[in-house]
């Protein structure tokens, strides 16, 4: 038994014993309870568990799975049978389980990454007003994702001067946004990464900054294909087909990133705890084809 008594000031935490079961009322499981002989404690196996006093733990996998297949979240409370309210606390819940499992999943390449693609996605909170660009970084070779960063940006082209006239000036930060993402991937890639990316000015900075040793390539963007679906390219041969395949497949899939929906981001923590239940997911299911 390699349980230890969950009272943080006991002298003898390995003390402990079996103290009978109880069948857990949510989904009828009997769980072991356990006594601390030293202080007396009690608790089960349960205590342990990251879903302890969840009610409804049964939704969590299918939950995962809804919001990372264009399903948005009223949609997956209808389907789950459950309330909206309830989908919408667990989303935070289930971001933060991701990441703590995809920065683990990480780590086995740790070192072993030498091909890398960086590109930004544009998308919106509320309005196309308020901008906000998701920073997103591929291995190129596994097309795992290895990290993406949501930063708010401000309005750009034509719509710039109604965007300060309605909501006053939007702070950039996009700096941070990058930072973050340079952050997350330089323990993990080779320090002789292969860089690929567009043209956009911040990249080389960060680039020479976080990864000195790098070789940064840069590409023309080009224009995309399908009406609605930019980041798939008109031309023969993408040399950024990789982060832009994902780019679209993240559109595709997480419902608030689609163009001209119905459904939009109201706060860019949420989004960023979407992408974060995306990424556990495309790096789980869909690369590994479980
Ligand atoms: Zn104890």
């Amino acid at each position: 038994m390699n349980t230890l008594c969950p009272n943080l000031k006991c002298t003898f935490p390995k003390s402990i014993i079996r103290d009978g079961t109880f069948r857990r009322r949510e989904d009828a499981k009997v769980i072991q309870r356990y006594r601390c002989k030293n202080c007396d404690r009690r608790f089960s196996r349960a205590t342990f568990s990251e879903n302890y006093r969840q009610k409804k733990r049964r939704i969590n996998t299918p939950l995962l799975k809804l919001l990372s297949s264009g399903m948005s979240l009223r949609r997956s409370a209808l389907i789950l049978r459950v309330n909206r309210k309830t989908i919408e606390r667990k989303l935070p819940f289930l971001a933060m389980k991701c990441r703590r499992l995809n920065k683990n999943y990480l780590k086995k390449y740790k070192g072993r990454i030498h091909n890398i693609q960086i590109d930004d996605l544009i998308t919106k909170e509320s309005s196309k007003l308020m901008p906000l660009s998701v920073s997103i970084a591929v291995d190129e070779n596994r097309r795992t994702i290895l990290a993406m960063e949501v930063s708010q940006i401000p309005a750009f082209g034509h719509l710039s001067k109604l965007a300060v006239k309605k909501y006053g000036k939007r702070k950039d930060e996009h700096f941070e946004g990058l930072t973050r993402l340079f952050q997350t991937i330089t323990p993990i890639v080779s320090t002789e990464v292969q860089v690929k990316t567009d043209e956009h000015q911040l990249y080389p900075g960060f680039i020479s900054a976080y990864l000195p040793k790098a070789r940064h390539l840069t590409f023309k963007s080009e224009r995309g294909c399908v009406a609605g679906q930019g980041e798939l390219k008109k031309v023969h041969f993408d040399p950024l087909f990789i982060v832009n395949h994902t780019c679209a497949l993240l559109r595709a899939n997480i419902n608030r990133l689609i163009r001209k929906t119905w459904c939009t981001t109201k706060d860019p923590k949420r989004l960023k705890d979407h992408l974060d239940v995306f990424m556990y997911f495309y790096n789980h299911y869909l690369l590994n084809g479980a």
